[in-house]
């Protein structure tokens, strides 16, 4: 019989694709937009291609024993609030992107036409994106009962947000200054902020 452990490894896998696709078809839109200036750094990039692998390592623990070694049990009851934070992850990166629309990119840049976003899901939060990324790593450590598959993203999302959010909003700063300067006064970084 399918154990309830597998049917949560079944949602998670769901969602997988499904963010997977929304990520291919925004970077697919965003591809002719060219970057004016980049600001790469070594710590991104690495904390980036980490946060990959951590998103990744759960599919060699659905589909290899390797990973077995760190199973645990978590109470049944986790399982479904881990279903229910995922589709907010899966609807929030969705309406991230939509609204972002070609001014998003993997790696911190300013591009061509560059457009200060305000409205949609950025109107009381400035870092949606990076809110459904963290949503996302805790649904993944709720749906999957495995130390390394289920929690190894929330420990590499937490310090690639902490060194990312400033580094980028300093960037916005510099591109967008009084405008961003006013953004900031009346949103919330990580989580909405409802009041002015
Ligand atoms: N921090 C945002 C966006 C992440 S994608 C979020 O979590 O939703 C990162 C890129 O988005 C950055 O390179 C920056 O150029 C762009 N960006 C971030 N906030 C923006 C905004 N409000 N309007 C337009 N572009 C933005």
């Amino acid at each position: 019989m399918l154990g309830i452990d597998n049917i949560f490894k079944a949602v998670f896998l769901v969602g997988f694709i499904a963010g997977s696709v929304i990520r291919k078809v925004y970077t697919f839109k965003c591809r002719h937009r060219r970057a004016v200036k980049k600001y790469k750094s070594a710590v991104d990039i690495s904390l980036i291609s980490a946060a990959g692998i951590a998103m990744a390592l759960p599919l060699f623990y659905i589909f290899t024993p390797l990973l077995d070694f760190a199973d645990y049990h978590l109470p049944e009851w986790l399982g479904f609030i881990g279903t229910a934070v995922f589709a907010m992850a899966l609807i929030l990166l969705w309406r991230s992107h939509a609204d972002l629309g070609r001014n998003w990119s993997a790696i911190l840049q300013i591009k061509q036409e560059h457009s200060l976003v305000t409205n949609g899901v950025y109107r009381h939060i400035r870092h949606p994106m990076y809110a459904a990324h963290l949503l996302w790593a805790i649904a993944q450590g709720l749906l999957l009962e495995n130390w390394l598959a289920g929690w190894a993203f929330l420990v590499v999302f937490v310090p690639l947000y902490l060194i990312r959010a400033p580094k980028e909003e300093q960037m916005m700063l510099e591109q967008f200054d009084e405008q961003y300067c006013q953004y900031i006064s009346r949103t919330g970084g990580i989580m909405p902020r409802f009041w002015k």
